[in-house]
């Protein structure tokens, strides 16, 4: 058997894949002569297995789900690739091979290895700017040419011009139909999303809101620093949105830094309204997280529902 299994949190049983599934996975895919001098798991994401694969030639960075959904991997390299493309100062880690599940084998999704390092005087600065860069990349409409995922959880990305259409019916609808699905709505709360849906127009009436390129997931553990004190971003969920949703992540769950916060606003001023607007943009992922872990992201919910639809 490829898995062993763990006490892991996450969507779904978690199943360790074996020293010798990874061996065989890479042998398999990167080449029969390829040698593996060693496999050192890494914590720190809240989905995958992951670890550092240390080979004759190089080492990778290599994650694993035995339940990923169809795609998943290859949205998560289309979103890197697609930050690349509009990066220059921020690093993205290129992706080298990407595998579906396969029966009882995993998914897998291999990349490069960033060798962890301090920050520098610089680097978080940096990090705010890298920011601002990617969110002056734009598109003509808000959403994404394909589906992806947020967490393990399907996050579509239809496109269209009306950002508070595409707030209510892209990001918040899904989650709050899932949440029912799942029970985790008392009727308190499911009355009073209903309402907030009624009146999202009202609060998130930006006329002029343009369709940034997001990383979509940033938290603070979605970037590292390299050896160089280069910021790194990994993990996106990336798509065409008001870049207000990226700067609410930066500000819910902490890990940036306030000179990430000063360099942003310098170099890409927020809007008038934005600390309105932000609980708006974080209940999408509160959501996600009371759909994936459960109610004790109950009360944070609660707490911004009661404050826009008391
Ligand atoms: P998950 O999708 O499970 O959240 P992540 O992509 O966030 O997994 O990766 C888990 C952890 O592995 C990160 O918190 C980070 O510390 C480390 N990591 C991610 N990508 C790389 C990489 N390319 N090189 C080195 N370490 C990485």
């Amino acid at each position: 058997m490829p898995w062993h299994r763990t006490g892991n949190q996450g969507e779904g049983n978690r199943l360790m894949p074996t020293r010798e599934t990874i061996e065989t996975i890479l042998r398999k895919r990167l080449g029969p002569n390829l040698s593996v001098k060693g496999i050192t798991p890494v914590s720190g994401g809240d989905m995958n297995d992951a670890f550092r694969v240390e080979t004759t030639k190089s080492v990778w960075f290599l994650k694993m789900h035995a339940h990923a959904p169809y795609g998943f991997f290859d949205a998560e390299w289309d979103g890197l690739e697609a930050l690349r493309t509009a990066a220059s100062l921020l690093r993205i880690p290129h992706v080298q091979k990407a595998e579906e599940r396969d029966g009882e084998w995993p998914a897998w999704l291999l990349m490069e290895w960033i060798h962890p390092g301090e920050p520098g005087p610089r680097t978080a600065e940096v990090l705010g700017q890298g920011l601002a860069e990617l969110h002056r990349f734009t598109a003509s409409a808000f959403g994404w040419q394909a589906d992806n995922f947020i967490g393990i959880l399907l996050q579509p990305n239809t496109r269209t011009d009306h950002w508070p259409s595409f707030w209510r019916d892209q990001r918040l609808l899904p989650q709050f139909r899932l949440a029912e699905k799942r029970n985790r709505l008392p009727s308190e709360r499911y009355r009073r999303l209903e309402r907030l849906m009624d009146r999202l127009d009202h609060w998130l009436d930006t006329s002029d809101a343009v369709p940034s390129l997001l990383h979509g997931d940033l938290w603070g553990g979605n970037w590292l620093v390299d050896t160089d004190g280069r910021p790194c971003l990994i993990d996106p969920a990336a798509y065409h949105g008001h870049r207000e949703v990226d700067l609410a992540m930066t500000e819910l769950f902490g890990g940036f830094p306030k000179t990430f916060h000063h360099a942003y606003r310098e170099a890409y001023p927020v809007d008038p309204g934005y600390e309105e607007r932000r609980p708006l943009y974080q209940l999408y992922y509160l959501l996600v997280h009371l759909n994936l872990f459960g109610e004790g992201y109950g009360e944070s919910v609660d707490r911004i529902l009661r404050r826009y639809a008391g």
